[in-house]
């Protein structure tokens, strides 16, 4: 393999420069060259690419966001986009693609192997950590604690003036950053898409804690589960608590990514690469119980992933 094709795809993830970063200088170490697309998908329909030097990304494993960009493309969902998109790289000499992004965009890598037999290897980059097939999602852990410091800011405000804070945080169709930041943040109850709750029973508990003298709580609300502009009013209704609420919103997904980001995309920038090289295709790299492991595509991508039980326990004992 001498050339290979690098894209960022979907949600942009803090740490997806650090992985951008191993795939360009690992690829470049074994003697390959590397194309970077911009604005994934649609800058490979577009054929906007450069090739990429060891300097093109120095400077940037601090960076949060994605220095190649990232898109949403429609045209890539259809056959006949994909078709063209192989073309392209055909024509450029391209003979593998890396993808850093989350399910949509690696499921996307799938169907164009299996649809024309495209060599394609996926790097999980996601805050939402939904993927199987890793333990994380490079940007998992910055939003986390993103999700976290706000956390305990606002606690500090809820408890001085002796309010209750519904939180909103991240996580599309998923409660993982709600459970790991509501479990850090010593919230007092967690919603999540994934498990059904009664508001009138939260609120019992919260009467019942306001009782015992404690009048400021945290509540966090997974963006699935639920917005926090509706659960606020309700929740002070039910509990005579003044109540407000707060939607952390995109400032999750921004700014400096964490040493464990950082490290995490580098590893498995690294590994991708080495992967393809050995020639395995249509797998995604992910760590897992401390180790690197590449697992096909077909396995990850056709369940969902579920939120730890244990985890789940451990909120609500916590929350007692
Ligand atoms: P993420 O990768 O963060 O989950 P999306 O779900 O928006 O983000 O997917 C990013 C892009 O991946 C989409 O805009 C589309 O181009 C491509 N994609 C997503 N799902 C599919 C699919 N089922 N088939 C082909 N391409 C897809």
């Amino acid at each position: 393999m001498k050339r290979i094709a690098l894209i960022t795809s979907g949600g942009d993830a803090p740490g997806m420069n650090a992985a951008i970063r191993a795939v360009v200088r690992t690829a470049i170490g074994r003697g390959m060259e590397v194309l970077g697309y911009q604005h994934g998908y649609s800058g490979i329909l577009l054929d906007e690419f450069q090739p990429m030097d060891s300097k093109s990304v120095g400077g940037i494993i601090n960076r949060g966001g994605t220095i190649l960009q990232t898109a949403r493309c429609k045209e890539f969902r259809e056959k006949e986009g994909r078709e063209r998109a192989v073309a392209q790289l055909r024509k450029n000499g391209v003979e593998g693609l890396v993808v850093i992004g989350g399910d949509g965009s690696l499921t996307g890598a799938l169907v164009l192997h299996e649809e024309f037999g495209f060599p394609v290897y996926g790097v999980p980059g996601s805050i939402d950590n939904d993927l199987n097939g890793t333990d994380y999602s490079i940007g998992f852990d910055t939003a986390v604690g993103i999700a976290v410091d706000a956390i305990d800011r606002i606690r500090d405000t809820a408890y001085s003036h002796d309010r209750v804070f519904v939180i909103e945080v991240m996580g599309r169709r998923n409660g993982f950053i709600a459970v790991e930041a509501g479990l850090a943040g010593g919230a007092e109850a967690i919603l999540i898409p994934e498990v059904p709750y009664s508001l009138p029973g939260i609120c019992d508990k919260l009467r019942g804690a306001g009782a015992r003298g404690k009048r400021s709580s945290i509540i966090i609300v997974a963006e699935g589960a639920g917005h926090a502009a509706e659960i606020s009013p309700k929740v002070a209704e039910m509990t005579g608590f003044d109540t407000r609420y707060v939607v952390l919103g995109h400032i999750q997904r921004g700014g400096s990514p964490t040493a464990f980001d950082r490290v995490l995309g580098l590893r498995l920038g690294a590994f991708a690469v080495e992967r393809l090289i050995a020639g395995y295709t249509a797998e995604m790299a992910g760590l897992v119980g401390g180790r690197l492991v590449g697992t096909p595509l077909s396995q990850i991508l056709n369940a969902p992933r579920r939120v730890d039980p244990e985890k789940l326990l451990l909120a609500e004992v916590m929350a007692q």
